[in-house]
C-alpha cells in the first residue's frame, strides 16, 4: 500500500515539476512584480536611534512574501505588517533543511535616494542556492524590484550616513506539509529588512583567527559554496572552540595540503611580495566548490585588477596554503590580509594561531594594510553612490 501511495507521489512529483521547468506552459505563474499588493502598519515602530542599531536585533515596519505552489507557479506578491509565520509543524523546512537565504544591504546616499549594490547578483546566486535544494527558480529582476518597493515602504528605517545601511535578508522554504523526504511541492520567499550601524565604528579592528583543520566547512561536490542555512549552524561549535583559545573567528582549512579557503563566513584575500621582483600579488581562492562565491569577493578582483597598476601588482585566484602564508610571513613577504564580505566589506587580519604557531600580519596603518583601506574606500563610494561604477548602484523607484 505504501510501496503505491509512494509511488503514487513520484509520479505526481515528475509531473509537477515537468510543468515547473517548461516554460511555455499557461497554466504556471512566473513571478510578477507587477501584482503587488501593499498593505500598510496601523502600529508604525518608534525607530531605534542610530547609535542604539544592532545587526539583526530590530526590523523594520513591513515585510515581503511571496508563496509559490508546483501547479500554480508563484502567487501574489504581499508587502504587508512585520509578523509571525504560520506553517504546521510538518513543513519540510524544519526537517530537511529545505532553507536558502541571501544577504545584502540598502544604503541612502547624499541626496536620499535609496540604492543596493549589485542586488542582481545576489539574485543569480538565490537561484543556484534554490536550483541546488530543488526549491523554485524566479525572475531574479522581478524580486529585486519586489525590494525596491519594499525599501520605499520603510525607507524611513534606512539610517543616513556613511557606514549606515538597512541589511536585507532575503529567504526561501519548502512549506510541504509532508514529512516524505523529495522536492516540495509549496515553498515561500520573504524579506526582512534589520536597520544596521557601521560594522567598525571606531575605525578598523583586525582579527585574529584560529587555522582550523579540525573542522571542515565546505568540500568539492558538496554545498559550501551556497547560501544555504544547513551550511551555517555546523560552524558555531568550530567557532566557539577558537574562542576558548582566543580567536575571533576560524581561518578555514581545507584538504591535507591546509588550502586557505574562507575567514568565518567571508572570503579571504591575501598579499603576498615577490621576494625577488618586488612585486606584489593579492590573492584569493578559485570558486571550485570549497568557498562561497561572495558579490564582495567578485567586486573586489574587478576594482583590483582595473586600478591596481600591472607592475606592481597581479591580482589572482590560486590555490595557496597555510604554509605558504607562514613562510611568506617569517620571510617577511606577507604584506596584509583581509576577509571580504556584505556584513563588513573588508576586515583587515592582524594574526593567525596554526597548530600552536604564531602567524602575524603588519596592520600598523590604522590597525589595517594599505590595500584593504583602499578597497574599502572604492566599494563604499559605489555602495553610497559618490562614484558610479557600471550598472553596480541601483536607485530604488
Ligand atoms: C555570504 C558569504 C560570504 C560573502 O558573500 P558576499 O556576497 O560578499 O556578502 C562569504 N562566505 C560565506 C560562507 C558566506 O556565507
Amino acid at each position: 500500500m505504501s510501496y503505491f501511495k509512494s509511488l503514487a507521489s513520484l509520479n505526481r512529483r515528475a509531473l509537477t515539476s515537468s510543468i515547473r521547468y517548461n516554460s511555455s506552459s499557461s497554466t504556471v505563474c512566473p513571478l510578477d512584480a507587477s501584482k503587488l499588493v501593499i498593505e500598510k502598519t496601523n502600529n508604525p515602530k518608534p525607530k531605534k536611534s542610530k547609535d542604539q542599531l544592532l545587526f539583526g536585533k530590530s526590523f523594520t515596519d513591513h515585510m515581503l512574501e511571496i508563496d509559490w505552489d508546483s501547479k500554480n507557479g508563484w502567487g501574489t506578491p504581499k508587502i504587508s505588517p512585520y509578523h509571525n509565520l504560520s506553517l504546521d509543524p510538518s513543513s519540510v523546512v524544519f526537517h530537511y533543511g529545505f532553507e536558502l537565504f541571501e544577504g545584502m544591504k540598502a544604503y541612502k546616499d547624499s541626496n536620499g535616494k535609496i540604492r543596493t549594490f549589485r542586488g542582481n547578483k545576489n539574485m543569480e546566486r538565490m537561484n543556484k542556492s534554490a536550483a541546488r535544494i530543488t526549491l523554485p527558480e524566479f525572475n531574479g529582476e522581478e524580486l529585486q524590484k519586489l525590494i525596491d518597493k519594499l525599501l520605499i515602504v520603510d525607507q524611513d528605517f534606512i539610517p543616513e550616513g556613511k557606514g549606515y545601511s538597512l541589511y536585507i535578508r532575503p529567504t526561501m522554504i519548502g512549506t510541504d506539509a509532508f514529512l516524505g523526504v523529495g522536492t516540495p511541492n509549496q515553498a515561500k520567499i520573504y524579506t526582512i529588512c534589520s536597520p544596521v550601524g557601521p560594522y567598525y565604528k571606531n575605525g578598523f579592528k583586525p582579527v585574529s583567527l584560529e587555522a582550523t583543520d579540525y573542522a571542515v566547512r565546505a568540500w568539492p561536490g558538496g554545498v559550501g559554496d551556497k547560501k544555504l542555512g544547513a551550511n551555517y549552524a555546523p560552524c558555531i561549535l568550530p567557532q566557539q572552540e577558537a574562542a576558548t583559545r582566543g580567536f575571533d573567528q576560524n581561518l578555514w582549512l581545507f584538504g591535507d595540503e591546509g588550502y586557505i579557503t574562507e575567514v568565518g563566513t567571508m572570503n579571504a584575500f591575501f598579499v603576498f611580495r615577490d621576494p625577488k621582483t618586488g612585486k606584489k600579488e593579492l590573492t584569493t581562492h578559485p570558486l571550485d566548490g570549497t568557498i562561497l562565491e561572495g558579490v564582495t569577493r567578485d567586486s573586489i578582483l574587478e576594482l583590483a585588477k582595473e586600478r591596481l597598476p600591472s607592475d606592481e601588482w597581479d591580482v589572482t585566484e590560486r590555490k595557496f596554503t597555510i604554509h605558504e602564508v607562514q613562510k611568506a610571513a617569517e620571510e617577511g613577504n606577507l604584506v596584509e590580509a583581509f576577509g571580504a564580505g556584505t556584513a563588513a566589506v573588508v576586515s583587515p587580519i592582524k594574526h593567525i594561531g596554526y597548530r600552536g604557531q604564531d602567524i602575524d600580519i603588519p596592520v600598523e596603518l590604522g590597525n589595517t594594510g594599505e590595500l584593504t583601506a583602499q578597497i574599502a574606500d572604492w566599494i563604499s563610494k559605489i555602495q553610497y553612490g559618490e562614484e558610479e561604477y557600471k550598472d553596480w548602484s541601483r536607485v530604488a523607484k
